[in-house]
């Protein structure tokens, strides 16, 4: 019995939903890198399609607004040669009251094979994934994880630097908020990175601290030590107010601007998930400039949400060889 999808070793991919880079090992985490720097070629249109989701259907659940990761997931999933059917909350039978699972149950009767959820409530594609038999993959869970934005800013820096082990990555901003921090710990752990955060205090709460990250509340003093700084939007939706006296203090001491920029390495690399607020968390020279790597990482999610696709494609198709 042959089985697909040897990526290294003798090892093979197993996982059937991909919920959080959490529970990920570090060689599922490199096999998803490689698959996706092998896949990059194959993600613009114009470049030879492939056949890995031939005949299967991804659905792009989202109960979130999105611009990135929507169009990336349908646009990796068309790479790979799936039908692709877009489903937003509004305008949808939720208003009348339908439920999150039986709205995903109807939609799997129609043949969905991947469910790409977002959502505001953290764990939601955890319970889907107890409710029906799609593939899931977390698009966004409330504040929780994002997992295939932290692959794609992983990805960005191994890139750009060559490797992740050994960095100090600093993620600036709203780390309470943020499902981006929190994946991006998981995983830069898990690969050797050092990872500062930094924030106003009321912005940075002890759950974080104990994912075993430095914590530092000035920009300014742990500048010169970044190789990478990821700045994360303040995230106003999921917030209630008076967490920092205002967006001009908070730019004066954690908006990413030039003069702050000539004070870090030569090499700093910067991301930023989007969307940006320029002026806010960072300028527009700094994300227009030479140490941005902004618009690589979008174009890197496609690499990634091909590659995440795939393998869980390939761990159902193994699933299925196994049990024949
Ligand atoms: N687009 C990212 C997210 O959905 C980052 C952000 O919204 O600030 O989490």
């Amino acid at each position: 019995m042959q089985l697909l999808g040897e990526p290294t070793g003798n090892k093979i991919w197993t996982r059937k939903h991909l919920l959080g880079l959490e529970d990920l090992s570090p060689w599922e985490i490199r096999t998803i890198l490689n698959e996706a720097e092998r896949m990059l070629p194959n993600s613009r249109p114009g470049s030879p399609k492939l056949n890995d989701l031939a005949g299967r259907m991804v659905v792009n659940l989202f109960y979130e607004p999105s611009t990135r990761t929507r169009v990336s997931f349908a646009q990796a999933a068309r790479r790979l040669g799936a039908d692709v059917t877009d489903f937003s909350s509004s305008g949808s039978s939720v208003s009348k009251g339908e439920s999150f699972i039986d709205t995903a149950r109807n939609i799997e009767a129609l043949g969905m094979d991947f469910a790409v959820v977002r959502h505001a409530v953290p764990g939601t594609p955890h319970l889907l994934s107890h409710h029906i038999q799609s593939g899931i993959v977390n698009a966004g869970d409330g504040a929780h994880e994002h997992p295939t934005q932290a692959l794609l800013d992983i990805l960005t820096i191994r890139q750009r630097l060559g490797r992740v082990e050994g960095l100090t990555v600093g993620l600036v901003g709203d780390i309470a908020h943020s499902r981006v921090a929190r994946s991006n710990i998981h995983g830069l752990k898990k690969l050797g990175a050092r990872v500062i955060v930094c924030g106003p205090p009321t912005l940075i709460p002890r759950e974080v601290i104990e994912m075993g990250v430095e914590v530092n509340y000035s920009l300014d003093s742990i500048l010169n030590e970044l190789d990478v700084v990821n700045v994360l939007r303040i995230q106003f939706e999921r917030q209630r107010g008076g967490l920092f006296p205002s967006i001009r203090e908070y730019y004066r001491l954690f908006g990413v601007t030039a003069e702050r920029m000539a004070r870090a390495k030569p090499s700093l690399l910067l991301l930023a998930p989007g969307p940006i607020n320029r002026g806010v968390e960072l300028t527009p020279e700094v994300a227009d400039g030479p140490n941005s790597a902004i618009l690589d990482q979008v174009a890197n999610g496609l690499g990634i949400r091909m590659a995440v696709l795939s393998l869980l494609a390939q761990a159902e198709a193994n699933a299925r060889l196994r049990n024949s």
